[in-house]
């Protein structure tokens, strides 16, 4: 049977490629390359261009594949921009979902796992946040997303497949074997951000908000490494499919660091001291957001293997010098 990852030519789909096809398992990626790229899904996949909420599409292609489980990446991404552009996020992720899963249920897909995210938890302070919580997203994109789970559950209990809610936080790093990395050209995420200014892509970069209630002003994440996200979503896979149930999960280590201090680290790891200026809050950003990952850990064994944010820093560090030397031969 194959597994379906849409979005699999982006950042954290083709990490989950690289982790299937290194088991062995046979993957089918459906990407529309709006932001992804042809070269960062592995030869060893199977690439199919095309929307993933094309439900007719879809459904062709489940059947024709045999697919039997879907990892759903494809998706806008940018808590700023889901501000100013709410309706492209209420489509790409909320409207693409439905019609993902309408495909899913009339192919007879068993398996959904999903890519959430921790913007679906809004304020929540230092203290980790664990799965229960209210929800109260503070974005469209956090609110896309969490309109996206109601929709799984709902479709769940009527049709009987079942699912794996993974709920992100602040994903970065790089496949440790620089196989791929963050290769988008539009970078707003911070540790990306930084190396563009660190490798002289940028003249600088701004810290936005120092006036958080937060030790040292800045906003604090919880930072996971790109790989043991794969990891956990493997798992997830592998518990679905021998029989158990849906669920979901948080994915983070359990502890932050604030802007400050991640800037800090990447000045350095990269030995470049590149101007930073303090600027205004950005909208839709929570103070604090840490994960409490007790849930995945106990139940299914996930145990971190690049929890340290040097090597994130590292990782990320050497993927972006090789995507720069790809750059410029293109
Ligand atoms: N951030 C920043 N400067 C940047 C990019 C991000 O100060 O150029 C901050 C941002 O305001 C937030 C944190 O870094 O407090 C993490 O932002 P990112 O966009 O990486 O992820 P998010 O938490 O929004 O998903």
């Amino acid at each position: 049977m194959t597994v379906l990852i849409t979005g699999g030519a982006g950042y954290i789909g083709s990490h989950m490629v690289l982790n299937l096809c290194d088991k062995g398992e046979n993957v089918v990626v459906l990407d529309n390359l709006s932001t992804g790229h042809d070269w960062s899904v592995d030869a060893r996949a199977r690439l199919v261009i095309g929307d993933a909420g094309d439900i007719e599409t879809v459904t062709a292609l489940i059947r024709r594949e045999q697919i039997d489980s879907i990892i759903h990446f494809a998706g806008s991404i940018i808590v700023p921009e889901s501000v100013v552009e709410p309706l492209k996020y209420y489509a790409n992720n909320t409207g693409v979902s439905r019609n993902l899963l309408e495909a899913a249920v009339n192919g007879g897909v068993s398996n959904f796992i999903f890519s959430s995210t921790a913007a679906v938890y809004g304020m929540t302070g230092l203290e980790p946040v664990a799965e229960d919580s209210a929800l109260s997203p503070m974005s469209p994109y956090g609110r896309s997303k969490m309109m996206t789970e109601m929709m799984i559950v709902d479709a769940a209990a009527a049709h009987g497949f079942k699912y794996g809610i993974l709920r992100y936080f602040n994903v970065a790093g790089a496949d440790p074997l620089a196989r791929s990395g963050q290769s988008s050209s539009v970078a707003t995420h911070l540790i990306k951000v930084a190396l563009q200014a660190a490798t002289g892509q940028r003249e600088g970069m701004q810290i936005f908000g120092t006036d958080y209630e937060t030790p040292d002003g800045t906003c604090i994440r919880d930072y996971i490494h790109v790989s043991d996200l794969a990891d956990a979503h493997a798992l997830v896979l592998g518990h679905l499919k021998s029989g158990g149930d849906s669920a979901v999960f948080n994915c983070g280590y359990g502890h932050g660091f604030s802007v400050s201090e991640v800037v800090s680290r990447v000045k350095s790891i990269t030995g470049v001291d590149f101007p930073v200026s303090l600027a205004a809050r950005r909208d839709g950003d929570p103070p604090a957001i840490i994960a409490n990952s007790a849930r995945i850990k106990t139940a299914l064994g996930w145990t971190p293997a690049h929890d340290d944010l040097t090597q994130i820093v590292t990782d990320a560090f050497a993927w972006e010098k090789k995507l720069m030397t790809r750059n410029r031969k293109e």
